[in-house]
């Protein structure tokens, strides 16, 4: 017993010791991961022995308050949530509530990761804004809170009342501040913290933060129903609130909500780190009540994390099709929303000594929508700690390197084999030529036996020659000539984007071929006419005429198209008089048979646009397996909703 008290003694210390860098310096030391990790293991250990110390974290809502603030007495004490971490706790606490009143309904809500804020007005006017500090006490932050464009000031209603709601910086403003300033914010919740608990309100409204309105727990002469008619009245009164928000009775609905905002969340300008549901009738949630830390009518389901902290053991120096030398970062491998990872981004030079990172630093990892994880900054510099050197030749050709930027380069474009062989890489990818079979290992033994060199070598590789090679079978062997076969008829965008020009993705790609109507115009652009085209910049419209001016870029577009290339250009007329000119559509869920890729194609082929959110400017939701909240938003909006096989039967397919 005496061994386990002191164990719990320790761990209290330690979480206490996150606590007071994660809510009072605001820099943590560990990722919310880890510290929620050895929380879970704290409740066990209070469950299992009864010893609950006086200063245990689970006895007290979260933050700790900073002294540099006047302290502030909260008119209505603010709390934290309950947590499920998996769909059986969560159903459990569902069933709980369903048995005892069987008319229930929920709501479900994002759980934003920002900062929990009190803002009270008297007289239809902002008189105090005060953060949730310990949930009885926070810090009045009223002159901060004044600088955030989405809360307003003054509003129509007139008696006193409290809105509660969280401080968010949206993921565009934070990479926004990123790009132009040395202290980097490390992730959007800490950056939000640090903002609104800064002295000088003057940093806050440089920050450009926002306020999403979600709660009342204090209004003189009014009562409402439900969360229902709690929101309208935030939005009659010209709060911000977040248009996802779902009214149910039906758990099987909570889940598949749950899972498909958990799929696509990674593509939000929003951090969330959960959904939150809340009993909706207010008569319920008198009668549950609250503990000491939450309320009992709502919970939040916490979605694995994102971001984890792990150690960088070294540095590897990569070349990419254009020359450009990034750094990635092998760390010791560690999990992260379901898959091991082992490397991790660093962008450039500046971004290692902005993020202050080394070889030996523990640092936090984050999952984004790019396929390789980012590192967001140090957590701790640990022992053995080593400054990351800047490499001065490129690791695959020896050649003096070159600063453009922030960025350094390879200089030898024709040379590298690095360089090469990613052009080649590229050329074959999905959005490009499509060359299935063949992977970077191949390209590796093409380099090195058959002295493929571009991607115009492609084609006059002969199958005799495969066969050569080892693990190369007839099968394989005929397949890839196959497949390389059938690439010579390429769509016109797939093409542009094939050829791998610096800062031309698929996007752009797809831009670009819409607005030329030949690849000869195309080549003859001037930057003026290529920027005046809508979303391209004049960095990208530099690019693309830099690269058609270069002789060796030349004779390979040139032998290409003697190998037998050929552009297939979209039909225009189809696409200004299609069946879906001036159409906006929105995907959700999996669709049968088209990929989201094929599906927006075929939109974009015949005239539509594709948007991700939903509107009243959206005209189809095209309905997939497992829809989610666009789907409801589209039934609430009254939009029309089709299915694959309508989709196929409007374009005659
Ligand atoms: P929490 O932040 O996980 O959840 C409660 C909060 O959710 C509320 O206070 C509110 O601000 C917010 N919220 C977001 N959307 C909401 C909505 N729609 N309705 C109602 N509330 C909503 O819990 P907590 O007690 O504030 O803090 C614990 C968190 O802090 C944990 O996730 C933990 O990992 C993290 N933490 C991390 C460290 C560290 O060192 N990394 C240290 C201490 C705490």
């Amino acid at each position: 017993m005496k061994d386990i008290k002191e164990e719990i003694r320790q761990i209290v210390d330690t979480l206490n010791k996150y606590s007071y860098y994660y809510h009072v310096l605001d820099n943590p030391i560990v990722s919310d991961a880890d510290y929620d990790k050895l929380y879970y293991h704290l409740v066990d250990l209070e469950k299992q022995t009864g010893i609950i110390l006086p200063d245990s974290p689970t006895q007290r809502v979260g933050d700790v308050v900073m002294s540099g603030f006047k302290k502030q007495k909260h008119i209505s004490p603010l709390y934290s949530l309950d947590k499920a971490q998996s769909f059986d706790e969560l159903d459990d606490w569902l069933k709980k509530i369903k048995a005892e009143y069987k008319d229930v309904t929920f709501t479900v809500e994002y759980k934003f990761d920002g900062l929990q804020l009190a803002i009270t007005y008297e007289n239809g006017v902002l008189v105090q804004a005060v953060t949730r500090g310990n949930g009885l006490v926070g810090e009045d932050i009223t002159a901060q809170v004044k600088t955030i464009r989405s809360v307003p000031l003054s509003i129509p209603f007139k008696g006193k009342v409290v809105v509660n709601g969280e401080g968010i910086m949206l993921l565009s403003e934070l990479e926004k501040y990123n790009e132009k300033n040395d202290d980097m914010l490390k992730n959007a919740r800490n950056a939000v913290a640090g903002s609104i608990r800064n002295l000088d309100p003057k940093v806050t409204a440089s920050r450009k933060l926002d306020f999403f309105a979600y709660g009342v727990p204090y209004i003189e002469n009014k009562e409402f129903d439900s969360q229902e008619e709690l929101y309208q009245f935030l939005k009659d009164n010209k709060f911000l609130t977040n248009d996802f928000f779902v009214v149910t009775k039906d758990i099987n609905k909570i889940h598949s909500v749950i899972s498909e905002i958990d799929k696509t969340r990674e593509e939000l300008d929003i951090l969330i780190d959960g959904i939150v549901i809340k009993v909706n009738e207010m008569n319920i949630r008198k009668e549950l009540g609250f503990t000491i830390r939450f309320p009992k009518w709502a919970i939040a389901y916490k979605f694995a994390p994102l971001e984890v902290t792990s150690v960088i053991r070294n540095v590897l120096w990569q070349v990419g099709r254009t020359g450009k030398v990034t750094p990635l970062a092998v760390i010791d491998p560690v999990e992260l929303a379901g898959a091991t990872i082992r490397r991790a981004t660093l962008n450039n030079y500046d971004d290692i000594l902005r993020k202050q990172v080394g070889i030996n630093a523990l640092v936090f990892v984050r999952r984004s929508n790019e396929v390789i994880p980012e590192i967001l900054g140090l957590a701790q510099k640990l022992d053995g700690f080593k400054e990351i050197e800047k490499p001065k030749v490129c690791p695959e050709c020896g050649t003096a390197l070159e600063d453009k930027g922030a960025y350094i380069y390879c200089p030898n474009t024709t040379n590298c084999p690095g360089q090469l062989k990613e052009r080649i890489i590229h050329y074959c990818s999905r959005n490009a030529m499509n060359i299935e079979g063949i992977r970077d290992k191949t390209i590796d033994i093409f380099y090195d036996k058959l002295k493929v060199r571009t991607v115009a070598d492609l084609y006059s590789l002969k199958p005799e020659e495969l066969l050569e090679l080892e693990k190369f079978k007839d099968k394989k062997s005929n397949n890839l000539i196959t497949a390389i076969e059938n690439s010579k008829k390429a769509q016109f965008s797939n093409f542009i984007f094939a050829l791998g020009i610096a800062n031309v993705g698929i996007k752009t790609a797809r831009d670009l071929s819409k607005n030329f109507n030949s690849f000869e115009d195309l080549t003859k652009a001037t930057v003026e006419e290529l920027s005046a085209i809508r979303d391209i910049g004049e960095v990208v419209a530099k690019s693309i005429v830099e690269y058609f001016a270069n002789s060796f870029n030349q004779q390979i577009i040139q032998r290409l198209f003697d190998a037998g290339v050929e552009i297939v250009y979209p039909d225009k007329q189809k696409m200004s008089g299609g069946v879906f000119a001036g159409k906006t559509f929105v995907l959700t869920g999996t669709l049968p048979t088209l990929s989201r890729d094929d599906a927006t194609k075929l939109i974009e082929d015949n005239g539509g646009k594709v948007s991700s959110s939903v509107s009243k400017n959206t005209d189809y939701v095209l309905l997939g397996r497992e829809p989610g909240s666009k789907y409801d938003k589209a039934i609430v909006l009254g939009i029309k909703i089709i299915e694959e096989d309508e989709f196929l039967s409007l374009l005659n397919v």
